[in-house]
C-alpha cells in the first residue's frame, strides 16, 4: 500500500514546481462548475492545493495520507511591524487554530504579512502572502512588482461550505498586468493574485483594517442624542419610545437576502485568510470548532424583562425546552422586579442564570467605569446570594456594549459577556442598524464576548413587525446558513413577548425542534459555550520533527477535533480528519 501511495500521491505533493495538483476529476469539475458564477473563473491550477485523496484508490485515503501531508507542514509566520496589526493577524490564526509563529523566520514556512517591507527579509523559498494594510501600501507593492492597480468598492462572496457563501462589501485593490496571475475571483473581482515568477501572493483586501473596523469599531456603540433624552425617562423594551415605534422599516429590504451579508462579513475575511494560505502553500492543520461528532451549535438565551415574563412567560418556554431536552441561559436584572426563590430555582435547574444589570434602565452605557463596575458587581452578588450558585455571565440591557462595558464585566468578575448582536435592524441605543459582523465568540478587554448571532424576537416581531410564524421561518433559514458555516446559533427570546404567550407556544416549539433532533448540533448554554471556546483557545500545536500534535491535556485531546485543510473549492474548505 505504501508503494501505491508513493507512486500515486507523492509526485503531486512534492516540490514547488509540480504544475498541476488538482487531479481528481470531480475536483476539477467542482471548480469549473462555478465558473458560470464567476467565482473561480480564472483560478489557476498551478500549485493549487489538492484534496489529499487525489489519484488514490479509496482504501489508501485517510490517516496515512494525512500523516504524509502534515509532516510537510510548518507553522505559518505572521509578520507585521506594528503590535496592533500583529494582534489582529493572531486573531485570524487563533480563530482557525492553525499552527503559527509571530515575526520568526522558519525556513520554508509560509509568511503572511501586512506589507512588502515587513516581509522583505523573507527567504525566497517561502510562499509570501500579503494583505496590504492600506491603499498606500498596496500602491508600493504594485510598483515593486511592476503591476498596475485599481481600486473599487465591491461585494466579495466566497464559498464557506456546501451551498453556503459568505460575503463582505468593501474597497478592493485589484492588481493587474502581464505578471499578475489571478488565482481567486468573486464574480469579476479579483481577490487573490499571484506574481508570475515569484512565490508572492497578493490579497486585494486589507484583512487587518477590515477586521478592526468591523469587530472593534462595531463593538464601540455611540448612543444617539434621542436615546440620551429618552433614558432620562423610565425606559424599557416594552415601552418603546414613539420615535422608535414610528420609524418605518423596509422589512423586505432589511431582512431579505442582504441579511447574510450583514450578519457575518467577518467570516468572509476569515475564509479569505485561510483560503489564501491553503492555495499558496498547501495543507494546514487546524482545530475544528466543536466537539468530535458535532458540526455546529445552538445556544438558547432569554432576558427576563419583567415580573409577568418571570412568572408566566418562563412557564411557556420551559415547557417546550424541557420537552426537547434543551437547557438554556436566563438573564435577570437583580433589582427591577421581585425575584421569587421558586421562579429562580426553576430557571437555574433548567440551565443557568446570568446577570442583566440591576435596574435595567438603559443608563448603563452612560455611567463612568467605576459606576459600571459597581453596578455589575452588585447585580452579580445579589443574584448569587439568591440562587446560591456562581453567576458567570452578563448581558447588558438593550444589548449595550463598548470596550468599557466589557472591561467592567471583567473587573466585576464575570467570565463571559453576551451583549452585542452580530447584526440588528435597529439598535435602541444608537438608533441605527448595528452589529459586530461576526457570529463567533471573540476576546475583548479581558472577557469572552459571545455575540447574539440571530436577530432577537423583539427586533423581528416588535420592530420589523413580523408575525411570530414569519419570524420563525426567517430564524430557521438563518440557522441553516449558520449551520453551513459551522457556527453557533445564539438565540435571544424574551419570555415577556410573543413566544412566552400560550397562543405562540407551537411556533416556539417549531423554532427549536429541528435542532434537538439533529445529532450534529451541540446544544449548549452560554456558560457551556464559554467554557468550550476557552478550552479550544488554550490548545496549541506542537510542531516537532515528527508530525504535529496538540499541547493540551489528554482529556481535551479526546474532545478536540483536529483536521487537515487540504484545499479550497466551490464547497469551501476540503478537510480530512487527523489521527
Ligand atoms: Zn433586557
Amino acid at each position: 500500500m505504501a508503494q501505491r501511495i508513493r507512486a500515486g500521491i507523492l509526485p503531486s505533493l512534492q516540490g514547488p514546481d509540480s504544475r498541476l495538483q488538482v487531479h481528481r476529476t470531480s475536483c476539477v469539475e467542482d471548480v469549473f462548475s462555478n465558473s458560470e458564477k464567476g467565482i473561480f473563473a480564472h483560478i489557476s491550477f498551478e500549485r493549487l492545493a489538492s484534496n489529499s485523496d487525489a489519484n488514490s484508490p479509496s482504501e489508501t485515503r485517510g490517516k496515512a495520507l494525512a500523516m504524509i501531508q502534515i509532516s510537510r507542514t510548518r507553522p505559518v509566520v505572521l509578520k507585521s511591524d506594528s503590535d496592533t496589526e500583529s494582534n489582529i493577524l493572531r486573531e485570524y490564526a487563533d480563530f482557525w487554530k492553525i499552527p503559527y509563529e509571530l515575526n520568526s523566520s522558519t525556513k520554508g514556512a509560509a509568511i503572511f504579512a501586512t506589507g512588502n517591507a515587513t516581509a522583505s527579509d523573507a527567504s525566497r523559498d517561502s510562499p509570501l502572502i500579503i494583505s496590504p494594510n492600506g491603499m498606500k501600501e498596496a500602491g508600493r507593492i504594485a510598483r515593486s512588482y511592476g503591476l498596475g492597480i485599481s481600486v473599487r468598492n465591491s461585494l466579495i462572496s466566497l464559498p464557506a461550505g456546501p451551498g453556503t457563501n459568505v460575503s463582505v462589501r468593501t474597497d478592493v485593490c485589484e492588481f493587474s498586468g502581464p505578471d499578475a496571475e489571478p488565482l481567486l475571483k468573486s464574480g469579476n473581482t479579483q481577490v487573490l493574485t499571484k506574481v508570475r515568477g515569484e512565490r508572492v501572493y497578493l490579497l486585494s483586501l486589507n484583512l487587518v483594517g477590515e477586521f478592526s473596523k468591523r469587530v472593534y469599531d462595531g463593538f464601540e456603540e455611540t448612543p444617539s442624542w434621542k436615546f440620551r433624552m429618552a433614558t432620562r425617562l423610565p425606559f424599557s423594551y416594552s415601552a418603546i419610545p414613539r420615535f422608535v415605534r414610528e420609524r418605518s422599516f423596509r422589512t423586505k429590504e432589511d431582512l431579505g437576502e442582504s441579511v447574510y451579508e450583514k450578519l457575518a462579513p467577518v467570516e468572509c475575511l476569515r475564509t479569505l485568510f485561510l483560503a489564501s494560505l491553503v492555495i499558496s502553500s498547501g495543507p494546514i492543520p487546524r482545530i475544528g470548532f466543536w466537539r468530535r461528532g458535532k458540526s455546529y451549535a445552538l445556544v438558547v438565551s432569554h432576558d427576563v424583562e419583567g415580573a409577568s415574563g418571570l412568572e408566566r412567560g418562563t412557564v411557556q418556554l420551559l415547557e417546550v425546552e424541557r420537552n426537547l431536552r434543551i437547557r438554556s441561559s436566563w438573564n435577570l436584572p437583580s433589582d427591577r422586579y421581585p425575584l421569587s426563590v421558586h421562579s429562580l430555582d426553576k430557571l437555574k435547574n433548567s440551565g443557568e442564570i446570568g446577570g442583566h444589570d440591576t435596574k435595567h434602565d438603559g443608563r448603563l452605557t452612560f455611567l463612568n467605569i467605576d459606576e459600571k463596575i459597581r453596578r455589575l458587581g452588585e447585580c452579580k452578588n445579589r443574584l448569587e446570594q439568591l440562587i446560591g450558585r456562581e453567576v458567570r455571565g452578563f448581558r447588558a440591557p438593550l444589548l449595550q456594549h463598548s470596550r468599557e462595558l466589557a472591561e467592567s464585566a471583567t473587573r466585576a468578575g464575570f467570565d463571559y459577556d453576551s451583549s452585542c448582536p452580530s447584526w440588528e435592524i435597529l439598535s435602541p441605543t444608537s438608533l441605527r442598524a448595528h452589529g459586530v459582523g461576526t457570529i463567533f465568540p471573540f476576546a475583548i478587554n479581558g472577557i469572552l464576548e459571545i455575540p447574539v448571532s440571530l436577530p432577537q424576537d423583539h427586533q423581528l416581531i416588535r420592530i420589523a413587525r413580523q408575525r411570530p410564524s414569519a419570524a420563525v421561518d426567517l430564524l430557521l433559514r438563518l440557522s441553516s446558513w449558520i449551520r453551513g458555516l459551522a457556527g453557533p446559533c445564539v438565540l435571544l427570546v424574551h419570555p415577556d413577548y410573543e413566544f412566552g404567550m400560550p397562543e405562540h407556544q407551537a411556533e416556539y416549539r417549531r423554532l427549536l425542534e429541528g435542532f434537538s433532533k439533529d445529532p450534529e448540533c451541540e446544544i449548549m448554554t452560554l456558560g457551556e459555550l464559554s467554557s468550550w471556546w476557552k478550552l479550544r483557545s488554550r490548545a496549541s500545536w506542537k510542531m516537532g520533527d515528527s508530525h504535529p500534535g496538540l499541547s493540551t491535556g489528554a482529556e481535551s485531546q479526546e474532545e478536540l477535533r483536529t483536521e487537515l485543510v487540504t484545499g479550497y473549492g466551490s464547497d469551501g474548505f476540503i478537510t480530512e480528519p487527523l489521527p
